[in-house]
């Protein structure tokens, strides 16, 4: 949970379409279009709805199981990785491996992940021993207990990690962060219209505390109910004190260092000693608090908060964070709350699915590395180099054409671009899981280990130099990301497949897709919150004030028209929190369309196929990786956490903002689908 890094999030596209093995020659193909026909509903004009146009048949022919809070062509790949993934480790489970080799490892995750009869005779016991510590606690154990359930990948209370420091990008220093909301966001415990969500909150930590056995080890069987609301108004408190996720988006809201004596001194002592850092064995002389006036209101909660309730809502931590890895009870408890409440599917996931994804965060880059050795071909990496290339071409030519900047801003953002690190498909040095230890004594055993793991490895990186080879995501993932800290871009093996990246299909459908993730992330440098980093990582104002104010109210075109946006009855889009990805999409659609321009007079685009011109190809391609059905429910839980418009804003909201779009569908004044000019946000 590296809180400064911003992702490209959720995408997606139609036909799951295996990779070739790099081992096996390949037959030469004939290109195509990249336009799937079946996806197109040819019964809405593109003029008037340009997602239905576009993707209306592929949400016909894609109804939503019941598994999914929403399904798109993105999860069609997603799905595709993880059964590659599951090939790769049913192989190593069935076979035998030498003990500690990596094979071991992953075979006895999975193995005693599957074995549902261990899982069911096992109950809660796995969870007994840090239950009965919490029941045992005194007043002033508190700090030392917070240290180990956070070392254990729990966050009662805050959360700390090594991040870069902001003043010197170079450097790993602690962050403190407001953490601890059993529902999430801190709006379903203020908002009047969320009743319904906190009684079934009540209801599901009632449940849980008695399962667990804790009400019985501290004394209030029978009175889980009433627990259970002391513990929700304890996390109220905390809620309303919490910082807003909009405001957070400012990084300079976030910075606030001090040495860990200060901040020891600015906590209350049954909260931070001495003893909290020792046993989280961290020693640094720089600490960022990102919130301390949430930090401030705990001491006064930890105050008015008798210790019984406090020792219960740190049980209510370990449980909660446990449930999905112990027996079905749990699972289905937690699922019931946290699936279908919260997001509106209708089942669990089978079983191979979940395990297979926690593979994934226990052990990612070990599997990884099996996936791009079996799945990911040399030549998607050369191509997409290129493709990355032209892309940095494009922003640059757009920066310097630019009619709003100063020459002053305009040299450092070229500067800024210039300097990006580029990642594609897999880390050139993998993470070594030698220290890790993974067995057979129970699941939840495995998974906690791996968090231990993780923990103490982030731990050790605080007071040293970031280590730029580090990847953020595992290569197998289905998505991309930019840090605004060491100023790069990074696209994950995982990405590189149709609906985004189509090595048979012609360039107009890739620059539509992969070519407009790649200007996304590249844009994310220089949107609300990456342009306040310079090209080194370092938070430093480059801007003159003029372009600065200038940069704003071209935002605010893009803000005022989201907060205009009725995603369902009543409820409307966030355009503050989704901000920076929307920035990021309108710079994504504009350099990409200046690239393939570029390509197009070069030669490499083909004239009209199946159909559409190439520009018309190109908008398809792009709406094609946002085809999706979602659940109302998931609608409601995205608007509040999910810092990206939803799928189908991301196309009819940010395409009229776009002048090309226009053209390449001849849309018109009066068309349900026209924007005046004078309400489109041109920005990079
Ligand atoms: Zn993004």
């Amino acid at each position: 949970m590296i809180a400064s890094v911003m992702t490209l999030g959720f995408v997606f596209l139609a036909t799951s379409t295996s990779m070739a093995t790099p081992d096996k020659p390949k037959k030469p193909k004939k290109t195509t279009s990249g336009v799937t026909a079946s996806n197109l509903d040819k019964t809405v004009k593109p003029t008037v709805d340009f997602y239905q146009y576009a993707c209306g048949g592929w949400m016909a022919n894609n109804p939503l199981g019941d598994e999914y809070a929403r399904y798109g062509s993105f999860d069609v790949l997603a799905e595709n990785n993880q059964a590659q993934l599951k090939e790769l480790v049913t192989k190593i489970a069935a076979q035998k491996n030498a003990p500690g080799s990596i094979e071991q490892k992953i075979a006895d995750f999975y193995n005693t992940a599957m074995a549902t009869g261990d899982l069911e005779r096992g109950g809660c016991d796995p969870i007994k021993p840090e239950l009965n510590t919490i029941n045992n606690l005194k007043r002033g154990d508190l700090p030392e207990q917070i240290a180990r359930m956070q070392l254990n990948g729990t966050t009662p209370f805050f959360a700390i990690f090594a991040s870069a420091d902001p003043d010197n990008s170079s450097m790993n220093i602690a962050h403190v962060w407001q953490s601890g909301l059993g529902i999430g966001d801190r709006d379903y415990y203020l908002d009047e219209d969320q009743q319904n969500i906190r009684n079934e909150y009540l209801g599901l930590v009632s449940r849980m505390l008695g399962m667990s056995g804790y009400s019985t080890m501290a004394g209030f069987k029978g009175r889980e109910y009433e627990m259970a609301q002391r513990i929700l108004a304890l996390e109220t408190l905390m809620a309303q004190n919490a910082i807003d996720k909009t405001v957070l988006r400012d990084p300079y809201q976030t910075i606030h260092k001090m040495t860990p004596k200060e901040f020891a001194e600015m906590m209350h002592p049954a909260l931070i000693t001495e003893n909290y850092f020792r046993t989280l064995k961290v020693s640094t002389d720089t600490l960022n608090v990102g919130q301390p006036s949430y930090m401030k209101a705990l001491n006064h909660i930890i105050e008015v908060t008798d210790f019984d309730v406090i020792k219960a809502y740190l049980a209510w931590n370990v449980i909660r964070s446990a449930a999905p890895y112990l027996s079905d009870e749990f699972v289905d408890a937690s699922f019931e709350f946290y699936g279908k409440t919260l997001s509106g599917k209708k089942e669990n996931r089978p079983r191979w699915k979940r395990v297979i994804d926690n593979i994934d965060d226990c052990l990612g880059e070990a599997v990884g590395q099996m996936y791009v050795k079996n799945y990911f071909p040399a030549e998607a990496k050369e191509r997409m180099t290129q493709l990355v290339r032209n892309l940095q071409w494009a922003l640059g030519e757009r920066i310097k054409n630019s009619t709003w900047m100063t020459d002053q801003t305009k040299k450092n953002a070229l500067d800024k671009l210039a300097a990006f690190t580029v990642k594609i498909g897999y880390p050139d040095k993998w993470r070594d899981y030698s220290g890790l230890t993974i067995g057979t004594e129970s699941y939840y055993a495995n998974v906690l280990n791996s968090r231990r793991f993780d923990m103490a490895y982030n731990m050790s990186k605080i007071g040293k130099p970031v280590d730029p080879t580090e990847w953020q995501m595992t290569p197998q993932t289905v998505n991309a990301y930019y840090d605004p800290t060491t100023n790069e871009i990074c696209f994950p093996a995982g990405i590189l497949q149709p609906p985004f990246f189509d090595m048979n299909a012609d360039d107009a459908a890739n620059y539509g897709a992969i070519g407009v993730v790649i200007g996304h992330e590249m844009t994310h440098g220089f949107d609300d919150q990456g342009r306040n980093y310079d090209k080194d990582g370092n938070l430093a104002d480059w801007w003159t004030e003029q372009d600065a104010a200038t940069f704003k109210e071209k935002a605010q075109l893009i803000v005022d028209h989201f907060n205009s946006i009725e995603v369902a009855p009543g409820v409307y889009a966030n355009g503050e929190f989704t901000l920076g990805e929307n920035i990021a999409d309108n710079g994504g659609l504009n350099v990409s369309y200046t690239a393939f321009q570029k390509a197009k007079k070069e030669g490499q685009i083909k004239g009209e196929m199946d159909g559409f011109t190439p520009e018309q190809r190109f908008f398809l391609a792009y709406a094609a990786v946002w085809a999706a059905n979602i659940r109302e429910a998931e609608i409601l839980r995205r608007t509040k956490s999910d810092p990206h418009a939803l799928g189908r804003w991301r196309v009819n909201a940010t395409l009229r903002h776009i002048d090309p779009f226009y053209e390449a569908f001849n849309i018109q004044p009066g068309d349900p689908m026209y924007m005046a000019p004078e309400k489109r946000s041109h920005i990079w």
